[in-house]
This record gives structure tokens, C-alpha cells and sequence, in this order.
């Protein structure tokens, strides 16, 4: 966004108004973090502000300031309908194409308000009015504190706030070990540290407070169900419906557990392949030069950052996974193992 702009906003905040925060389906910390952040700040100018979100968010997020007052769009399809459609203002947070949205995706196109962007994700479609979008950086949290500070308003700036983006930078970034390589990262974070967070309890909020059959459905995904193909330095995991009505699986539940495939040592690619009621949900992620981002848009219309991205699919799961292990051979270059590689 020009300078310029800001000023454009400064105007369009300066009368009270109705203003919905969006963000995208299977909301994670930054998507959750960043638009009640937004919703803090816009409440404080004064404004009927409320997040509207296409589905329901784990329970690791539920703990956050105004957390319960979200609109679910799944859950309450007529008032969150009516919110977004009445909205003077809407704000996309987290999110680079209409479509990420899912169910609530119409009703977004419809809504007649002015919308802002704000994302850090790669191939935004221009479908706002405004645009904030910048792949080098932690989060979409940490573009909402600069938003905030670029508006003049870093006096409205509080302890809930400061929360909320903590939480969407520490997710969004595995604890500070991943997107993270960025001096501004910190020195934000050392500012929402003045602002009186307790940093070490949210961690133990968001990471600690795993369930049983979580942790257990953990144990099982790299017991059992996890698949090493070194020769293209990648592995996997497949999870069935079933499987996960075995562990009881709960929203969240298989949140990080890609992660755990990509930790392996020259492994340079990694997937969860999870069966949904009706689609397949793909994560992939990366290490070092391979374009996860690409490799998401390209074979499953699905799309995110270069080392972190993921997709729907609309094929049977063995399919899914057939047409994931088809593809590595094509890769071959890239994911050869090489020597010295962590
Ligand atoms: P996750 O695998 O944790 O769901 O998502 C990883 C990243 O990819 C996130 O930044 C998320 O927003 C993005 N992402 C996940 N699913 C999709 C998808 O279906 N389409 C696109 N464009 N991005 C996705
Ligand atoms: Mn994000």
C-alpha cells in the first residue's frame, strides 16, 4: 500500500461504521490472532466490529480475548451472512484469493463493503479494494501491529491485542525456528512484550493443552502411518477417516503433525494427506530451495508460501496419495539427496 493510502484509510476509520474482519476456513493462530487483534483495535476507534470465519477453530485458540464473540459462518450462517452483507467495511486478513473462504466465498463476493487486504501469502488475486500484501514477513500479525503503527495509532495498542498477535507470530512461524529470519519479527515482538504479555504462558496455552487421544493420534501418525521415500528425500503421512474417528478427532487435533515429517534429517519434502467428509486435505512443507507453493498450485490448485502450503483435493484418498507419489519423479533434480544437507 503507498503511503498515501493510509491516509485514504485514516479517512474511511474516522466515522463510526460496521466492519466485518474475514479470514480464512480451517482458521489457524495467525488467521484467529490477527483478526481478533483487528477487531480489539477497530473496536477501540469506535467502530461495530466483529470477525466472521467460514468454520470452527481448534480449541488451543479458544482461550483468547473475545474469542467467543466470533461469528461462525458454519455454525451461523444467517447472522454472519447478515454481518458481512451489511458491512461498511471488510477487512480479509490472512487470505490471498476469494476462494479461501470456502462456504462463505459467495457471500463475501456479494458483500458491497469496502474490503482490505492484509497477507503474507505468495499470488495474491486482486479482488480488494485495498491491498496490504508482503510475502517477507512472520505473519499476517505482524502486518496488523505495522497497520496499526502506519494508521498513528500505536496508542491504541493494548494487552489483548498484543496477545492476539503474539499468538498469530509464535504459530505462524513454529516458535520462532521458521519465517522468522527477519529483524523486524523481533523488535515487534519485543514491543507487544511491553505492552505486558506473558509470552511463556501463552506458548504453554496454545502447545500444552494437547488431549489425550491427541497426543495419542500423534503417537499413531508417525508409529504407523508415516512413509520415508529417500530417494526423493520426502516423506508422508495418510490419515483416513476412520483413522481419525479412532482417536477422536477433534479441530486442531493434526495441526503441527506435518511438521514432525519434515524434521527428519535430508528429508526436503513432506505431506499429510488427511481424508475429510468430502475432500482430501493436503499440507506440505519444505525445506530450503523446494517451492511448495508452487508444487500446491500447479498439481492441486492449492497454494500458500514457498515452504509451507496446502490444498483440497476432490479425488478418493488413494488417489490423492497415488497422484502426490506420481509426481516426486518429476522432482527428481530438486529432491535428489545430496551430501551435507540438513
Ligand atoms: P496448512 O497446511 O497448515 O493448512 O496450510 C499451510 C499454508 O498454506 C497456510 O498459509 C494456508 O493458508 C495455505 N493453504 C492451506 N490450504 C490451502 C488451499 O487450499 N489453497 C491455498 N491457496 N492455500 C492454502
Ligand atoms: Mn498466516
Amino acid at each position: 500500500m503507498e503511503p498515501t493510502d493510509f491516509s485514504r484509510l485514516s479517512e474511511l476509520l474516522k466515522m463510526p461504521c460496521r466492519i466485518a474482519v474475514v479470514t480464512h476456513s480451517n482458521p489457524d493462530g495467525d488467521a484467529i490472532g490477527s483478526s481478533l487483534a483487528m477487531t480489539h483495535y477497530l473496536k477501540h476507534k469506535g467502530h461495530d466490529a466483529r470477525t466472521v470465519v467460514p468454520d470452527d477453530f481448534p480449541e488451543f485458540l479458544k482461550w483468547m480475548p473475545a474469542a467467543g464473540d466470533i461469528l461462525i459462518f458454519d455454525n451461523d450462517v444467517k447472522n454472519a451472512e447478515r454481518f458481512l452483507l451489511d458491512a461498511d467495511l471488510v477487512f480479509c486478513l490472512d487470505f490471498n484469493a476469494p476462494d479461501r473462504v470456502q462456504a462463505m466465498t459467495k457471500t463475501l463476493e456479494q458483500a458491497k463493503g469496502i474490503k482490505i487486504l492484509i497477507d503474507h501469502h505468495l499470488d495474491v488475486v486482486h479482488f480488494c479494494d485495498f491491498e496490504l500484501s508482503n510475502a517477507a514477513t512472520s505473519s499476517t500479525s505482524e502486518l496488523v501491529y505495522d497497520f496499526i503503527v502506519n494508521m498513528g495509532d500505536e496508542n491504541l495498542l493494548d494487552k489483548n491485542i498484543a496477545e492476539a498477535l503474539f499468538v498469530g507470530i509464535v504459530t505462524d512461524t513454529g516458535s520462532f525456528s521458521y519465517a522468522c529470519n527477519y529483524e523486524h519479527t523481533f523488535s515487534v515482538v519485543a514491543n507487544l512484550m511491553r505492552l505486558g504479555i506473558d509470552a511463556e504462558h501463552i506458548h504453554r496455552l496454545v502447545y500444552d493443552t494437547w488431549s489425550e487421544s491427541r497426543i495419542k493420534l500423534l503417537g499413531f501418525c508417525l508409529n504407523e502411518k508415516l512413509t520415508v521415500i529417500s530417494n526423493y528425500s520426502t516423506s508422508y503421512i495418510v490419515l483416513s477417516k476412520a483413522d481419525l474417528e479412532r482417536f477422536n478427532h477433534k479441530i486442531g487435533d493434526t495441526e503441527g503433525v506435518v511438521n514432525y515429517a519434515l524434521s527428519i534429517k535430508n528429508v526436503k519434502l513432506a505431506a499429510l494427506i488427511t481424508e475429510r467428509d468430502d475432500f482430501v486435505k493436503i499440507s506440505f512443507r519444505s525445506k530450503g530451495t523446494f517451492n511448495v507453493n508452487d508444487f500446491a498450485r500447479l498439481h492441486f490448485n492449492g497454494g500458500g508460501h514457498k515452504n509451507a502450503s496446502g490444498a483440497n483435493v476432490y479425488l478418493p484418498l488413494g488417489e490423492a496419495v497415488k497422484k502426490f507419489v506420481s509426481l516426486l519423479a518429476s522432482y527428481s533434480k530438486e529432491l535428489m539427496p545430496a551430501h551435507h544437507e540438513v
